[in-house]
């Protein structure tokens, strides 16, 4: 028999004036464990010496009152890491070369893919690099949290989740190539890529031989910097554990946005198996922890409560993802929308994790 294990992920911003009563909430509703919102794009959710701050608690703490509610009930807590996607308006202006550049040459300041807040460091330069795995040591330094979970660890998607292309202008049933939607090309990508490959990225044509080593090149730097953040964590304590939400399957993760997860070291994955947006039934669920379980690593079934419209489709999303878990451990952890909150549905699943 699997352990079960019941979490949720936590908008702490949203249940920030009401802790005990919010926490006793997700008691009541069975949470073992919650993955609480700690750095959000726009920075920290505490005062950091660091990190920028978000401009909300720049001189409050909003992570450690909901721990310390946790922790009265006996819950695991895991800090919830905003990685690669930051629209700080600070940091973006302090450092314009850290962020990501378009095939046509744009930067996402100027040229933002599918929405405004779509503002991402580059994950093959070293500068980025060290500022985000700085603030997550800060992190895990200032608060006793049992593990640190990274979201939006990867680049913009190349391709959009299916149901989700039309609100942007693109055939729903087809992966048409836009340049705009193509990242990163600043210059220490492209000298890399030359390095290691020798051709500039820039001239490679989009589905040619050199295109899929592009890809895999891209998938490689995210992988590192995942590499680089698990050992930091660890160095500093064995016990922490580390994972990360990412797309409902390894082939679309990696397809659409460069995470080739299987490979990753960490300690668990929360893939966010949205059935909607992939234009999916709720028995594909399932599927997808098959998939995922697949690789061989412990995955933790994120669901999406806002398309399980009915209780009967909640117990059939649980179910089929328990019954194709095969020899993998199976966890269900499930977005917690707090004081009536709903996540603005922008693009790609993790805009909804709220
Ligand atoms: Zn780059």
């Amino acid at each position: 028999m699997a352990r079960r294990v019941r979490s949720f992920w936590v908008n702490t911003p949203a249940i920030v004036e009401n802790p005990e009563k919010h926490v006793a909430e997700l008691e009541y509703l069975g949470a073992d464990e919650l993955f609480l919102l700690s750095i959000v794009g726009e920075g920290t959710l505490y005062p950091s010496k660091y990190f920028v701050s978000s401009d909300q608690s720049k001189d409050r703490d909003l992570v450690g009152p909901v721990i310390t509610e946790a922790e009265k009930r006996g819950m695991r807590v895991h800090a919830w890491v905003v990685a690669f996607n930051r629209p700080s308006k600070e940091l973006s202006a302090a450092h314009r070369d850290w962020y990501v550049i378009n095939r046509n040459g744009e930067s996402c300041i100027d040229k933002p893919p599918y929405v405004p807040s779509y503002l991402w460091l580059c994950p093959s330069q070293e500068a980025p690099i060290e500022y985000l795995l700085g603030g997550i040591q800060e992190l895990v330094e200032r608060f006793n949290v049992n593990g640190i979970h990274l979201d939006y660890i990867r680049l913009p998607d190349v391709f959009l989740p299916e149901a989700l292309r039309l609100r942007y202008g693109l055939e729903r049933d087809r992966e048409v190539y836009k340049p705009e939607f193509d990242f990163c090309y600043c210059d220490t990508c492209r000298k890399g890529f030359k390095k290691d490959h020798g051709i500039d990225p820039l001239v490679i044509e989009y589905g040619s031989r050199h295109w899929y080593e592009w890809v895999s090149w891209r998938a490689d730097r995210i992988t590192d910097f995942v590499t680089r953040f698990h050992k930091s964590v660890k160095d500093y304590d064995t016990t922490v554990e580390t994972s990360a939400a990412v797309f409902a399957t390894p082939g679309l993760s990696y397809r659409y946005v460069f995470q080739h997860w299987g490979v990753w070291p960490l300690d668990h994955f929360e893939p966010m198996i949205y059935h909607e947006y992939y234009g999916k039934q709720v028995e594909w669920v399932g599927e997808a922890v098959a998939e995922g379980v697949s690789t061989g690593r412990k995955i933790v079934a994120g669901i999406m409560l806002e398309f399980l419209r009915k209780r009967e489709e909640v117990e059939r999303a649980t179910e089929t993802a328990i019954e194709k878990r095969g020899a993998g451990r199976m966890f269900l952890r499930i977005p917690h929308s707090a004081s009536g909150t709903k996540g603005e549905h922008q693009v790609g699943p993790c805009q909804s994790v709220t």
